[in-house]
């Protein structure tokens, strides 16, 4: 494909065309997910957005190496390396192993990401199944002069790196001066753990389920450690692309660039790409913060997991998204327009490559998902024969990723040319023009549906 792709790089704060390192493949590192609890769909935002980015480089015609780790240790409550390991709290509140609890929240999660038709990553890697990968990193950053020693643990000394905190753009002295008196052991306000000591028996605090041996005494690692180790070990020092959502800059990314610069000298990867916020009421969703959505919620109260898909492609990813039960309603609408519309044009030819060409414009400005569906609309209103029409979809579908192509319709799905007669006799209505709404009744009646007026609008039925 000939047309160049561009995509935003935060850590340049730049739109750059997107080159891959490799002609062979694009290598992909996404963070994943803690898994002392159920995603929220604000986080599956964010995968959302990752694997828009995915099908996009594979619309490309590249092929991609996607790891995604999964963060079942050391990721405390406090991004400050402080109060308990939330994996730890998660295995209290539901009386089960912290192993217990990590298998069941990745069990979930990828069943999550079934549910919206995210492709899975080539490799899933979990931080407790690479201890020893993260031990000889820390390692390297301790020869190389980075770290020191407190009660407790061992300590990545951000004050040595001249540009730390270049992605975020970080005011470090702001930061410090600000922080002078929390410090504690600590040497700078954004110095970070890379290891842990476990808590001894004399400090009343009870004693980890997880702990492993290492050149510094018993504990565990740091939350951040995780990803520089595993993203080395699958994709290499540098790599393509790495992904996460738009609070990684400041903490977690940040110090992964740190980590990887104390022991390799590269900034990680060639682009960094965030996904910006979903949020609820205009208040951000998290997951710590008590009350979330899940998908399977959705789900119970009749949604279709892919009218969420659909709902996140209305924006774009670098832009916050402000979930409503009235937005996911339309997007549920649209969706099933677009489903039964496609069904009836029955078998695809060829897609047209004047309307590939523009929908190709589109995804390879900076993914960009809302205009590319106004392409798709337009595709919809236009007057090819439905056979290229149909291939055409499909083919944007690659990218947006909705499952039209196997998508059937349910025994009492109404078709779209019904439901079109039934909006039209529903604003013959409203324009007290009855004659057309009868009219339009006695159609609907005789194509063997039946339209009913109720309190909340009409509702269309088969006879
Ligand atoms: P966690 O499991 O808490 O580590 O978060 C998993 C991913 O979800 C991370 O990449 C976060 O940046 C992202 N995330 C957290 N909250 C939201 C939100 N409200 N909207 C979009 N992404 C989020
Ligand atoms: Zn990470």
């Amino acid at each position: 494909m000939s047309q160049p792709l561009y995509l935003y790089d935060t850590y340049s704060r730049k739109l750059r065309e997107f080159q891959p390192l490799s002609p062979e493949q694009v290598s992909l590192y996404t963070c994943g997910p803690t898994v002392y609890d159920y995603a929220h769909i604000g986080n599956l935002r964010t995968y959302l957005f990752e694997d828009l980015l995915k099908r996009i480089l594979l619309f490309n015609g590249y092929k991609v190496k996607h790891v995604m780790n999964i963060t079942d240790v050391g990721h405390l409550v406090s991004d400050a390396d402080e109060g308990e390991d939330k994996m730890e709290k998660g295995s209290r509140r539901m009386s089960k192993t912290v192993w217990q609890i990590a298998d069941y929240y990745t069990e979930a999660f990828r069943t999550d990401l079934k549910h919206l038709n995210i492709i899975e990553p080539t490799i899933w890697c979990k931080a407790t199944e690479h201890i020893l990968e993260q031990i000889k990193t820390i390692r390297q950053i301790e020869a190389n002069g980075y770290t020191y020693r407190t009660a407790d643990g061992i300590y990545f000394d951000t004050a040595k790196l001249p540009d730390y905190g270049y992605l975020a753009r970080l005011d470090i002295e702001g930061l410090h001066a600000g922080a002078r008196v929390e410090l504690g052991d600590k040497r700078n306000a954004t110095d970070f753990a890379l290891w842990k000591f476990s808590p001894t028996s004399a400090s009343g605090v009870p004693r980890r389920q997880m702990e492993w041996g290492s050149p510094w005494g018993v504990g565990f690692p740091g939350w951040h450690i995780e990803c520089s180790a595993m993203s080395a070990k699958y994709l290499g020092n540098f790599f393509d692309i790495h992904c996460g959502g738009e609070d990684h800059i400041p903490v977690h990314h940040t110090n992964e660039i740190a980590q990887t610069q104390a022991s390799y000298g590269t900034h990680l990867a060639n682009f960094w790409l965030h996904g910006y916020f979903l949020q609820f009421d205009s208040s951000k969703m998290s997951k710590s913060s008590g009350e979330f959505l899940r998908l399977q919620l959705l789900i119970d109260k009749g949604y279709d997991p892919l009218a969420y898909r659909f709902f996140c492609l209305s924006a774009n990813y670098r832009a916050k998204l402000n979930f409503n039960w009235e937005s996911l309603d339309g997007a549920a609408t649209a969706l099933n327009r677009l489903r039964s519309t496609q069904y009836e044009w029955g078998a695809p030819s060829e897609p047209d490559p004047a309307f590939v060409a523009r929908f190709t414009e589109q995804i390879n400005d900076d993914m960009n998902a809302p205009r590319a569906l106004a392409v798709m609309w337009d595709l919809l209103r236009s007057d090819l024969p439905k056979a290229v029409k149909k291939a055409t979809l499909l083919k944007f579908d690659e990218v947006f990723g909705l499952g039209l192509a196997d998508w059937k319709p349910a025994e009492n799905t109404i078709p779209a040319h019904i439901l079109v007669l039934a909006d039209e006799r529903q604003r013959a209505r409203k324009e007290k023009r009855f004659a057309d709404s009868d009219t339009l009744r006695a159609q609907i009646v005789a194509a063997g549906y039946l339209v009913e007026d109720t309190p909340q609008g009409p509702r269309v039925k088969k006879l």
